[in-house]
């Protein structure tokens, strides 16, 4: 069960600047990739993690340089939630304040603190108290001492209709189980460190979510390999009558994708082979890197990308 959880968990950006900006810089995350949207290579597509990044510690966004804002609402993932010490709060309250973050106040959620805050595109993020998070290893960012880092994703928040269906899918499928209940919201989790918890509310009549700028565009959920990832579809056939996309090569993961009923992009990623198959572990994020099939109109491809730095 280690294996399984949340993957990564992809969003719309405005200006690529701005949204690298704000990862690396404001949250301190490591940009593990640079690359390009392998279906639109005129757009980045950016990946922040961990250290190392490591399944479940990945954030990755479509920055459009125009676009319109989206809506949160039925049938889109409410929120994506960090990792942090428990006794973190005070230093990003202060720096949320520091750099202009948009934030609400520490709140309880299931016994847990939550710090809610927006990215500066619109995106939906929280951060969450975690006993003993001080303990694992954080990247180093300048202005963050790495007693308050963040230490991968805690997990997202689901909106949909009725959540029973999608609730059966994390159970059946991805190795989640039912841990709590408070108020309308379920809690689903596994054992993995991050990327291990999904809530999700259900909220039968409300407005349904627009896709635009600080959306979040699909959830990937982990496959160890192949193998794993050929019986999670074949499950979602046999159990839930639903039908994925064929495989795609992503270069740092295998994936299919499908819609699961309440409306959300699911997507499964397999751990292989990681975010080092194309540079080395201490050179992640340091050069655009393009999947083959793109390396002939590399040229071409940079002349049109915005500038980052
Ligand atoms: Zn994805």
């Amino acid at each position: 069960m280690r294996h399984h959880g949340i993957h990564h968990v992809t969003a719309i950006a405005g200006p690529a600047r701005r949204n690298l900006d704000f990862y690396t810089r404001v949250l301190g995350l490591r940009l593990v990739k640079k690359t390009v949207n392998f279906d639109d290579p005129g757009t980045y597509h950016l990946y922040f993690g961990d250290s190392l990044g490591q399944p479940g510690s990945i954030l990755t966004f479509f920055p459009w340089e125009h676009v319109a804002p989206g809506r949160n609402g039925v049938g889109s993932t409410q929120e994506t939630a960090f990792r942090v010490p428990e006794g973190a709060f005070g230093f990003w309250m202060h720096r949320f304040i520091e750099q202009g973050v948009e934030h609400g106040s520490v709140e309880k959620r299931f016994g847990q603190s939550v710090l809610t805050f927006k990215d500066p595109h619109g995106t939906s993020l929280s951060l969450v108290g975690i006993p003993n998070a001080e303990a694992e290893a954080a990247w180093a960012a300048d202005g963050i001492p790495a007693e308050h880092a963040i230490r991968g994703l805690e997990g997202v928040m689901l909106l949909v209709e009725n959540g029973e269906r999608t609730g059966a899918i994390l159970t059946d499928v991805f190795g989640f189980r039912e841990t709590a209940r408070e108020g309308s919201l379920v809690r689903y989790k596994t054992d993995a460190l991050m990327g291990g918890t999904v809530d999700i509310r259900s909220a039968g009549g409300f407005l349904p979510g627009r896709m635009g700028g600080g959306s979040v565009h699909h959830v990937a959920f982990r496959a160890k390999d192949d193998a794993d990832q050929e019986e999670m579809v074949r499950k979602l056939a046999e159990n839930h009558g639903l039908q994925t996309t064929e495989q795609k090569d992503r270069n740092y993961f295998r994936s299919v994708y499908f819609r699961e009923p309440g409306g959300i992009l699911f997507e499964i990623a397999t751990d292989e082979p990681g975010f080092a198959a194309d540079e080395p572990q201490d050179r992640l994020g340091a050069e655009l890197k393009l999947p083959a099939f793109l390396e002939p109109r590399r040229g071409d491809i940079e002349a049109h990308l915005p500038e980052l730095a």
